[in-house]
Protein backbone atom coordinates (compact mmCIF):
# COMPACT_ATOMS: atom_id res chain seq x y z
CA UNK A 1 0.00 0.00 0.00
CA UNK A 2 2.57 2.46 1.03
CA UNK A 3 4.59 1.34 -2.54
CA UNK A 4 1.70 1.73 -4.47
CA UNK A 5 1.39 5.66 -2.60
CA UNK A 6 4.86 6.13 -3.57
CA UNK A 7 4.74 4.85 -6.75
CA UNK A 8 1.71 7.25 -7.42
CA UNK A 9 3.13 10.35 -6.04
CA UNK A 10 6.91 9.30 -8.67
CA UNK A 11 4.09 8.73 -11.41
CA UNK A 12 2.49 12.58 -10.22
CA UNK A 13 6.01 14.03 -10.19
CA UNK A 14 7.14 12.47 -13.53
CA UNK A 15 3.88 14.10 -15.44
CA UNK A 16 4.28 17.44 -13.78
CA UNK A 17 8.17 17.76 -14.15
CA UNK A 18 7.96 16.49 -17.75
CA UNK A 19 5.20 19.20 -18.61
CA UNK A 20 7.36 22.09 -16.72
CA UNK A 21 10.17 21.26 -19.13
CA UNK A 22 8.32 20.41 -22.36
CA UNK A 23 4.79 22.04 -21.80
CA UNK A 24 1.27 20.85 -21.78
CA UNK A 25 0.82 19.38 -25.22
CA UNK A 26 -2.55 19.70 -26.14
CA UNK A 27 -4.13 17.21 -28.40
CA UNK A 28 -3.36 18.23 -32.43
CA UNK A 29 -4.96 15.55 -34.72
CA UNK A 30 -8.14 14.17 -33.43
CA UNK A 31 -9.66 11.87 -36.77
CA UNK A 32 -13.21 10.69 -36.25
CA UNK A 33 -12.39 6.67 -34.81
CA UNK A 34 -12.54 5.15 -37.96
CA UNK A 35 -10.24 6.75 -39.87
CA UNK A 36 -8.05 6.58 -36.73
CA UNK A 37 -8.21 2.80 -36.20
CA UNK A 38 -7.16 2.47 -40.26
CA UNK A 39 -4.00 5.16 -39.57
CA UNK A 40 -3.18 3.19 -36.59
CA UNK A 41 -2.96 0.02 -38.36
CA UNK A 42 -0.79 1.22 -41.28
CA UNK A 43 1.74 2.94 -38.55
CA UNK A 44 2.21 -0.23 -37.10
CA UNK A 45 5.92 -0.73 -37.34
CA UNK A 46 7.02 1.91 -39.64
CA UNK A 47 7.22 5.78 -39.97
CA UNK A 48 4.28 8.56 -39.43
CA UNK A 49 5.49 9.68 -42.93
CA UNK A 50 4.50 6.49 -44.84
CA UNK A 51 1.40 5.32 -42.93
CA UNK A 52 0.62 9.56 -43.82
CA UNK A 53 0.86 8.85 -47.31
CA UNK A 54 -0.77 5.45 -47.18
CA UNK A 55 -3.75 6.52 -45.59
CA UNK A 56 -3.61 9.60 -47.95
CA UNK A 57 -4.04 6.70 -50.92
CA UNK A 58 -6.70 5.30 -49.08
CA UNK A 59 -8.97 8.54 -49.14
CA UNK A 60 -8.37 9.42 -52.52
CA UNK A 61 -8.82 6.42 -54.06
CA UNK A 62 -12.68 5.15 -52.25
CA UNK A 63 -15.18 7.42 -51.58
CA UNK A 64 -15.83 5.80 -48.44
CA UNK A 65 -14.41 3.23 -46.15
CA UNK A 66 -17.92 1.12 -47.15
CA UNK A 67 -16.26 1.27 -50.39
CA UNK A 68 -12.90 0.34 -49.72
CA UNK A 69 -14.17 -2.66 -47.72
CA UNK A 70 -16.20 -3.83 -50.95
CA UNK A 71 -13.37 -3.27 -53.27
CA UNK A 72 -11.06 -6.08 -51.21
CA UNK A 73 -8.01 -6.85 -49.39
CA UNK A 74 -6.15 -6.86 -52.87
CA UNK A 75 -7.06 -3.55 -54.07
CA UNK A 76 -6.50 -2.17 -50.61
CA UNK A 77 -3.03 -3.70 -50.39
CA UNK A 78 -2.31 -2.50 -53.94
CA UNK A 79 -2.74 0.86 -52.24
CA UNK A 80 -1.13 0.68 -49.20
CA UNK A 81 2.49 -0.20 -50.57
CA UNK A 82 4.26 2.77 -49.23
CA UNK A 83 3.31 1.62 -45.38
CA UNK A 84 5.07 -1.47 -45.41
CA UNK A 85 4.28 -5.05 -44.76
CA UNK A 86 1.09 -3.83 -46.55
CA UNK A 87 -0.66 -7.50 -47.42
CA UNK A 88 -0.84 -8.28 -43.41
CA UNK A 89 -1.77 -4.38 -42.95
CA UNK A 90 -4.55 -5.11 -45.74
CA UNK A 91 -6.10 -7.77 -43.81
CA UNK A 92 -5.86 -6.26 -40.70
CA UNK A 93 -7.72 -3.71 -42.29
CA UNK A 94 -10.52 -6.08 -43.73
CA UNK A 95 -10.65 -8.00 -41.17
CA UNK A 96 -11.38 -5.14 -38.41
CA UNK A 97 -13.71 -3.08 -40.31
CA UNK A 98 -15.88 -6.01 -41.25
CA UNK A 99 -16.15 -7.22 -37.75
CA UNK A 100 -17.12 -3.39 -36.95
CA UNK A 101 -19.79 -3.84 -39.47
CA UNK A 102 -20.74 -7.29 -38.26
CA UNK A 103 -21.35 -6.02 -34.73
CA UNK A 104 -22.48 -3.00 -35.03
CA UNK A 105 -24.75 -2.67 -37.98
CA UNK A 106 -22.15 0.00 -39.37
CA UNK A 107 -18.99 1.53 -40.08
CA UNK A 108 -19.51 3.41 -36.32
CA UNK A 109 -17.28 3.09 -33.13
CA UNK A 110 -19.31 6.03 -31.56
CA UNK A 111 -20.93 3.18 -28.77
CA UNK A 112 -16.99 3.09 -27.58
CA UNK A 113 -17.87 7.08 -25.94
CA UNK A 114 -19.61 5.81 -23.27
CA UNK A 115 -18.62 2.29 -22.31
CA UNK A 116 -16.26 2.44 -18.77
CA UNK A 117 -12.55 2.96 -20.43
CA UNK A 118 -11.81 -0.76 -19.46
CA UNK A 119 -14.62 -2.18 -21.53
CA UNK A 120 -14.05 -0.09 -24.30
CA UNK A 121 -10.55 -1.42 -24.79
CA UNK A 122 -11.89 -4.75 -24.26
CA UNK A 123 -14.00 -4.06 -27.25
CA UNK A 124 -11.48 -2.80 -29.45
CA UNK A 125 -8.89 -5.27 -28.97
CA UNK A 126 -11.12 -8.08 -29.17
CA UNK A 127 -11.25 -7.13 -32.87
CA UNK A 128 -8.50 -8.80 -34.99
CA UNK A 129 -4.96 -6.72 -35.34
CA UNK A 130 -5.84 -4.60 -32.72
CA UNK A 131 -3.86 -5.03 -30.24
CA UNK A 132 -3.62 -2.58 -26.72
CA UNK A 133 -1.51 0.08 -28.02
CA UNK A 134 -3.85 0.51 -31.05
CA UNK A 135 -6.63 0.21 -29.21
CA UNK A 136 -5.36 3.41 -26.86
CA UNK A 137 -4.37 5.34 -29.45
CA UNK A 138 -8.19 5.32 -30.92
CA UNK A 139 -9.35 6.09 -27.25
CA UNK A 140 -6.87 9.02 -26.62
CA UNK A 141 -6.79 10.44 -29.74
CA UNK A 142 -10.27 10.33 -30.89
CA UNK A 143 -12.50 9.94 -27.80
CA UNK A 144 -10.00 11.93 -25.97
CA UNK A 145 -10.23 9.39 -23.22
CA UNK A 146 -7.47 8.54 -20.52
CA UNK A 147 -5.80 5.57 -22.32
CA UNK A 148 -2.28 5.57 -22.26
CA UNK A 149 -0.49 3.99 -25.66
CA UNK A 150 2.60 2.16 -24.54
CA UNK A 151 4.78 2.83 -27.13
CA UNK A 152 8.86 1.96 -27.17
CA UNK A 153 9.95 5.39 -25.64
CA UNK A 154 6.83 5.33 -22.60
CA UNK A 155 7.88 1.38 -22.12
CA UNK A 156 11.93 1.79 -21.59
CA UNK A 157 11.34 5.49 -19.64
CA UNK A 158 9.11 3.98 -17.54
CA UNK A 159 10.91 0.89 -16.85
CA UNK A 160 13.96 2.75 -16.42
CA UNK A 161 12.07 5.21 -13.75
CA UNK A 162 10.98 1.88 -11.93
CA UNK A 163 6.69 2.41 -12.62
CA UNK A 164 7.22 -0.29 -14.45
CA UNK A 165 8.69 -3.58 -12.91
CA UNK A 166 11.48 -4.64 -15.73
CA UNK A 167 10.12 -7.50 -18.13
CA UNK A 168 6.14 -6.26 -17.88
CA UNK A 169 4.64 -7.85 -20.93
CA UNK A 170 2.81 -4.81 -22.95
CA UNK A 171 -0.94 -6.04 -22.08
CA UNK A 172 -0.10 -5.43 -18.37
CA UNK A 173 2.05 -2.18 -18.57
CA UNK A 174 -0.80 -0.08 -20.46
CA UNK A 175 -2.83 -1.67 -17.07
CA UNK A 176 -0.45 -0.44 -14.98
CA UNK A 177 0.41 2.79 -15.89
CA UNK A 178 -3.18 3.76 -16.49
CA UNK A 179 -3.75 2.72 -12.85
CA UNK A 180 -1.00 4.56 -11.49
CA UNK A 181 -1.53 8.09 -13.23
CA UNK A 182 -3.75 10.79 -12.46
CA UNK A 183 -6.04 10.72 -15.92
CA UNK A 184 -5.72 14.10 -17.22
CA UNK A 185 -2.24 14.24 -17.26
CA UNK A 186 -2.05 10.87 -19.80
CA UNK A 187 -2.14 12.93 -22.89
CA UNK A 188 0.66 15.49 -22.02
CA UNK A 189 2.52 12.42 -20.54
CA UNK A 190 2.22 10.25 -23.64
CA UNK A 191 3.50 13.21 -26.36
CA UNK A 192 6.33 14.27 -22.99
CA UNK A 193 7.35 10.93 -22.85
CA UNK A 194 8.10 10.51 -26.74
CA UNK A 195 10.27 14.02 -26.98
CA UNK A 196 11.91 13.15 -23.20
CA UNK A 197 12.88 9.41 -25.28
CA UNK A 198 14.49 10.58 -28.18
CA UNK A 199 15.97 13.67 -26.68
CA UNK A 200 17.60 12.66 -23.46
CA UNK A 201 16.42 9.18 -22.54
CA UNK A 202 17.22 7.27 -25.60
CA UNK A 203 17.48 3.61 -25.85
CA UNK A 204 21.70 3.24 -26.71
CA UNK A 205 23.65 5.84 -23.96
CA UNK A 206 20.99 8.12 -21.83
CA UNK A 207 22.01 11.29 -21.54
CA UNK A 208 21.46 10.68 -17.42
CA UNK A 209 24.05 13.91 -16.55
CA UNK A 210 21.72 16.12 -18.14
CA UNK A 211 18.40 14.46 -17.19
CA UNK A 212 15.80 16.34 -14.96
CA UNK A 213 14.33 13.31 -13.58
CA UNK A 214 17.87 11.92 -12.71
CA UNK A 215 16.77 12.57 -8.61
CA UNK A 216 13.96 10.23 -8.91
CA UNK A 217 14.85 7.89 -11.13
CA UNK A 218 16.03 4.10 -10.46
CA UNK A 219 18.32 3.60 -13.54
CA UNK A 220 19.83 7.29 -12.96
CA UNK A 221 23.44 6.67 -13.52
CA UNK A 222 24.77 10.14 -12.87
S1 LIG B 1 17.92 9.66 -15.44
FE1 LIG B 1 18.72 8.56 -17.21
S2 LIG B 1 17.59 6.64 -17.28
FE2 LIG B 1 16.48 8.01 -15.90
S3 LIG B 1 14.94 9.01 -17.20
FE3 LIG B 1 16.72 10.34 -17.18
S4 LIG B 1 17.95 9.72 -18.96
FE4 LIG B 1 16.47 8.09 -18.55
Amino acid sequence: MGDSLNIRQLAKTVCERLEAHYGKAISSRSLPPIDELVLTILSQNTTDVNAGRAFQRLKEQFQSWDVMLDAGEHAIAEAIRTAGAFRVKAQRIVASLSEIKHRVGRLDLSLLEDLPLDEAKDWLTSLHGVGPKTAAIVLLFSFHRPALPVDTHVYRITTRLGLIPPKTSLKNAHVLLESLLPPECIFSLNHNLVRHGRSVCRAMRPQCATCFLCDICKSCRH
